[in-house]
């Protein structure tokens, strides 16, 4: 159809092409030199029993810690990352950085029960055939009990090679992690990815959580997951809750985490050593 348009279409095609090569080029070179210069930094976000309003972990979330504009969001850099590529170098350093900071709450509160630190892991993370030796190390260098690390996959980020990736989530276990599943529910095979890969809890989407008190539908289907999910054997973790509400049908319904703005947004690790009841210094 774009032949009988004319080759007009086939030159504006060629300078749309020719600028977003320039633009992922700039984004690269940004994303590299924020590397270099150490602007990235980890906020937290706590997840909390959804019983007694407990701190069980917290999510680790990258922030780009931009000279000019300030603290910019992941949506804005991530898939720019995984494009290039950089994701593999950025994702070293979230890891270590998270590590860093679980190990050094937990010498930091002693005789408390541990804080779990999730940390999200992409497909081209998992895709790298050194993430598995990645981790390893990572955990060795840093000292952290890896029973307080948890990676978030979505299931999106284990569909192109099913049994590599089967394979890759076993081996990570392997060094006493576990693993979530996370944003369930909104890619195509959920239920597949529940049977195929060693999850140990499932993060249910924001999207169900929203419309759980408007819409019976919506509560029926997260009722229906923390159920799946409990036969299974995996913990329930609700992403997204803003409000009471939401908190009294999650729980009635048997959730057993909670992770959202109504309980804390995401903040700098200083703001949650208080939370934690760290005492600086
Ligand atoms: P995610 O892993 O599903 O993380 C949850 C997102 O929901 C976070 O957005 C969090 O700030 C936001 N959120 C939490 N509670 C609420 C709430 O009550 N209401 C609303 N509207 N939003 C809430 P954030 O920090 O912007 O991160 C977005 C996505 O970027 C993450 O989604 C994750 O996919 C990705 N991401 C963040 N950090 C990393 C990272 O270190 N590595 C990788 N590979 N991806 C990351
Ligand atoms: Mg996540
Ligand atoms: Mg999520
Ligand atoms: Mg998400």
């Amino acid at each position: 159809r774009a032949k009988e348009r004319g080759g007009g279409v086939y030159e504006v095609f060629d300078d749309g092409m020719r600028e977003r090569a320039l633009r992922r080029l700039e984004t690269e070179n940004s994303l590299r030199r924020a590397l270099l210069h150490d602007e990235f930094v980890l906020h937290y976000q706590p997840q909390v029993r959804m019983v007694t309003g407990a701190i069980t972990g917290v999510e680790a979330l990258v922030r780009w810690n931009h000279p000019e504009r300030g603290l910019v969001s992941p949506a804005e850099f991530i898939t720019s990352a995984e494009e290039t590529g950089l994701i593999t170098t950025l994702g070293a350093w979230v890891l270590e950085e998270a590590c860093r900071q679980s190990a050094a709450w937990s010498a930091a509160r002693p005789g408390h029960p541990p804080i779990t630190v999730s940390v999200n892991l992409s497909a081209r993370q998992i895709a790298h055939p050194d993430l598995v030796a990645t981790v390893a190390a990572t955990i060795e260098r840093t000292g952290v009990d890896p029973a307080t690390l948890c990676f978030e996959v979505t299931e999106t980020a284990v569909t192109d090679d099913h049994d590599r990736a089967a394979s890759v989530l076993h081996q990570l276990k392997a060094l006493g992690l576990t693993l979530a599943i996370d944003d369930f529910g909104t890619g195509y095979s959920s239920l597949r990815a529940l049977q195929r890969f060693p999850f140990d809890a499932v993060k249910i989407d924001r999207s169900f959580v929203r419309g759980i008190e408007t819409s019976e539908q919506e509560a029926a289907i997260v009722a229906a997951i923390v159920s799946l999910s409990h036969a299974l054997g995996l913990r329930t973790v609700a992403e997204g809750i803003e409000d009471v509400r939401q908190v009294q049908r999650l729980r009635g319904l048997g959730c057993d985490t909670a992770q959202g703005y109504f309980f804390a947004r995401p903040a700098a690790p200083e703001a949650l050593a208080e939370l934690l009841g760290v005492t600086p210094g």
